[in-house]
This record gives structure tokens, C-alpha cells and sequence, in this order.
């Protein structure tokens, strides 16, 4: 029932700078969650910050949030994301931190990010942007959060992830994001792009395409999964079976 070394290690060792937390805060924080996972609890005791910890009944998940909704969306996203992956041949159970947290005044980051060595997911609380035109709340940030949850499969799940170009690993992940998405929030999506049309070859998924910027790559991104088979698209290319044409050496 223990956190595996690696991710207490990185993630003691890589305690938050833009979180506004002190330091020191933080490093209790993440020592407590991995003593929380040690100990198999799914929820223990509040910080000074009133930042609590969960596992969402994962051996190797730790969610640092607020207040019940909070948990509720990270224990959804981690579910949603491990059954579309189970589904559809790749089981792995998510080995991940998940932190909602403050968006730091001086960050240019829009949603947050996904840490990949730390293994940890932030997702702001305020977002910088307005993506698609909708407001930010918990239910666009939980949207955000499958959408890095995503990329942390991928790395884990895929056969040989680093042979994917950075603008495939955004393809899935935003591919995936609106699938997974609220009928409600997708369809405004769709409407905000509503001139934007699948890519007609898969060599169109490009470091020029993806430069037309995050809300009409998104979009076009979905409408092409969709048109060509949809999650059994993602398998193929994380079986290495489907391996995409690329305009410039994979990084
Ligand atoms: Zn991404």
C-alpha cells in the first residue's frame, strides 16, 4: 500500500514553487499524502490551508483539495480516464497526483499543467483564459483535468510514447477531453469552432496546425478522432500499430 518511491521521492523533492504555498507547507502536504497512502486511507487530516488529501481508492493517487466538489471532480476524472483507457485494452491503474490549486499571480500557465517527471497534475482553481468562450468554473477545470490525466496515461500506457510528436500527445489529449466532455459545455465548444473541419490527413497534425492555437486544434483534433474510429484511433496509435506521419524529427 505504499506511494511508489519514485513518485514520493519526485514529488517531495519537486515541492511546488508557483503554488503560493510556503515551502515548507508543501513538503508537509506531500509527506502527509504519502504517509496517507502508507497507512490506505482515502482521506486524512486537513492542512493549515484547509487543503485536504484523498486517494479516490487508488493505491498510488493522491488528491489535494478543497471542500467536497473538489473531490468529487478528481475522483471522476481519474475514473472516467481509467475506464476510457480500460476500455480499450490498457489497463493501468493511474499512478498520479492531482492538486487543485490557486492560479499563481506571475504564471502564464492558462489551466494548469502536467507535471510528467514530477507524475502530477495541477489544475488552477481561476483560469487566465476563457477557453471557448466559456467561464471558468470547476465543472471547464475538471474537463482540463481529464485532459492532462490524458497525457499522464499516454506516457504510462503507450508503447513507445516519446516516438509520439508533442503535437499527437496534444491530438489524444484534446481528442479525449471533448469525448469525455458535458453534452452541454461540448456543444458550445463545437459552436465557438464551428467553421473549423477535421484535418484531411493525418500529416495535417502538425507543429504548423497545432500553431493555429489550443481552441481550433482542440476541435479539429475531435473532429477527426471522430471521423476515423474514435477511441480505437487512440489504440492504435498507443499499440504503435498506427505510427502518424510526421513533418519533423519526433522529439
Ligand atoms: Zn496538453
Amino acid at each position: 500500500m505504499r506511494l511508489p518511491p519514485k513518485l514520493c521521492r519526485l514529488s517531495s523533492s519537486n515541492v511546488r514553487r508557483k503554488s503560493g504555498l510556503p515551502a515548507s507547507c508543501r513538503r508537509v502536504l506531500i509527506i502527509a499524502s504519502c504517509l496517507a497512502l502508507g497507512f490506505a486511507q482515502t482521506s486524512i487530516a486537513q492542512s493549515s490551508h484547509n487543503e485536504q488529501l484523498s486517494t479516490c481508492g487508488y493505491k498510488a493517487v493522491v488528491v489535494i483539495y478543497r471542500g467536497t466538489a473538489e473531490l468529487a471532480a478528481a475522483c471522476d476524472a481519474l475514473n472516467e480516464v481509467t475506464a476510457y483507457f480500460r476500455a480499450i485494452g490498457f489497463e493501468a491503474a493511474p499512478v498520479v497526483s492531482v492538486e487543485f490549486a490557486d492560479r499563481p499571480a506571475d504564471d502564464t500557465g492558462a489551466h494548469g499543467y502536467f507535471d510528467r517527471p514530477g507524475a502530477r497534475v495541477v489544475v488552477y482553481r481561476a483560469g487566465a483564459v476563457r477557453p471557448w468562450s466559456l467561464s471558468w468554473n470547476l465543472a471547464v477545470a475538471a474537463s482540463f483535468l481529464r485532459h492532462e490525466l490524458v497525457h499522464a496515461m499516454v506516457w504510462r500506457v503507450g508503447k513507445e510514447p516519446n516516438r509520439l510528436p508533442r503535437e499527437w500527445h496534444e491530438f489524444i489529449a484534446y481528442a479525449i477531453q471533448l469525448d469525455l466532455m458535458d453534452p452541454n459545455i461540448l456543444e458550445r465548444v463545437l459552436a465557438s469552432q464551428a467553421d473549423v473541419q477535421p484535418f484531411d490527413e493525418l500529416i495535417a497534425v502538425n507543429e504548423f496546425t497545432y500553431g493555429m492555437g489550443p481552441e481550433a486544434f482542440a476541435v479539429a483534433a475531435y473532429k477527426t478522432y471522430r471521423a476515423r474510429g474514435g477511441a480505437q484511433l487512440v489504440r492504435q496509435l498507443l499499440a504503435g500499430k498506427l505510427v502518424p506521419p510526421v513533418s519533423h524529427p519526433p522529439h
